[in-house]
């Protein structure tokens, strides 16, 4: 055993990434893709707990030295989209309907080359790889902590990527703070008396209270919110009636609201409750909210982003260090940070020449040099934080 890194194996991370790429599967649904990775990681000599939050398999390695205090955990999600691929690629995805068109099947071919890495070193302290189901509905991270993935031993830091099309591949993006938004939804019903279009008068009309509730709620934003936090409100669904000449007697609302938590989002269930309310009774409807948090705002720890920001500068150079890549997406990641400190960072994966499809469209795909550079940030990173 030695201290330094074993070099990158570029080939056989992109032919993981394609293998995971032609078998997608969605949210705790990732069979195939968590047994390949535990039979991985057991032959590299890893501890292996299969099974934790339903499909999510979690890899331990215990220190080689004398040091066993600190832990870090990196974590990779594995879920794929009900997307149907467009691409024309020889490793186009073999399930109809089912795409990988975020990224996380690089995400688990570079956690996988981390842990190759990292098995041949000597250093201090434990390595945890955290393979996460069901990051795109949001559940997966809450079910790993539920399941006890940040403890025995007990995680000290936890530190993940993204591959990022938004992004250059050869740049990296890392800062401090909120990076990913709180991800909330609302579902609004709103209840009304139907009857003849040509007779209004005989009916509570609950699609112009709709409307007028789709325009209240735009106002949460630019007048119940201070103007210094972020946030946004928009309601993505709206569905009533089925005729031309018929007032139905109920409409239904959909929406999301975003933030990267503080007041806006402490008061957010509350406003969207009583906006809807007082506009329902205005018009002698009745209004039915049901509000859901999906996902906290993802933090970054200021000292583990300083962190990763020099290994960065490392991997790709002071110049390809970004500092201010943030969004308004969402990303359960948020929940390992809220109870660790940690960061998670942007790796850019678009081509560096020519246009780069959105993440979750149907002609999605990375350029794959942003997997050596995957890997090779967070193996460093798990190394500088252990002091190997
Ligand atoms: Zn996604
Ligand atoms: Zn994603």
């Amino acid at each position: 055993m030695t201290t330094t890194l074993p070099a990158v194996d570029r080939a056989q991370l992109i032919a993981t990434r394609r293998d995971l790429h032609q078998h997608p599967e969605l949210g705790f649904e990732e069979t195939r893709t968590s047994t390949l990775a535990a039979e991985r990681l057991r032959s590299l000599g890893y501890d292996v707990k299969s099974g934790v939050g339903k499909t999510g398999v979690v890899a331990l390695r215990a220190g080689t030295t004398s040091d066993q205090t600190r832990c870090v955990l990196l974590r990779a999600d594995m879920d794929a989209l009900p997307v149907e691929e467009a691409n024309d690629v020889p490793y186009r995805s073999r399930h109809p309907g089912k795409m990988h068109a975020c990224g996380h099947d690089g995400h688990v071919a570079i956690g996988l080359e981390v842990a190759r890495r990292l098995a041949a070193v000597r250093f201090g302290g434990a390595v945890k790889l955290a393979f996460q189901p069901a990051e795109e509905v949001s559940h997966g991270a809450q079910a790993m902590i539920a399941d006890g993935v940040l403890d025995g031993p007990k995680v000290g830091a936890a530190f993940g990527i993204h591959l990022w099309n938004d992004l250059p591949v050869g740049t990296i993006g890392v800062m401090p703070g909120p990076v990913m938004a709180s991800v909330d939804e609302f579902e609004i019903t709103i209840l009304g008396r139907g009857g003849h279009a040509a007779a209004p008068h005989q009916t509570v009309d609950p699609v112009l209270v709709a409307a007028h509730v789709v325009t209240a709620l735009q106002s949460l934003v630019s007048r119940r919110r201070d103007p210094l936090e972020e946030g946004v409100v928009s309601v993505t669904q709206v569905s009533a009636g089925h005729a031309f000449n018929v007032i139905p007697g109920r409409a239904d609302l959909r929406g999301t609201v975003r933030t990267f938590g503080g007041k806006f989002w402490d008061d957010a269930p509350q406003l969207v409750e009583n906006t809807t309310q007082g506009i329902a009774s205005a018009f002698g409807a009745t209004a039915e909210i049901r509000y859901h948090r999906l996902c906290a705002p993802l933090v970054n720890d200021e000292g583990m982003a300083a962190l990763m920001a020099e290994v960065a500068a490392q991997v790709v150079g002071k110049g390809g260090v970004k500092a201010g890549v943030r969004t308004m997406g969402g990303e359960d990641m948020s929940y390992f940070l809220q109870k660790v400190p940690g960061c998670f960072a942007f790796v850019g994966s678009a081509p560096k020449k020519g246009k780069a499809s959105p993440h979750h469209s149907p002609t999605f795909d990375i350029d794959e040099e942003s997997l050596v550079i995957g890997a090779e940030l967070l193996s460093q990173v798990a190394v500088r934080y252990l002091g190997a």
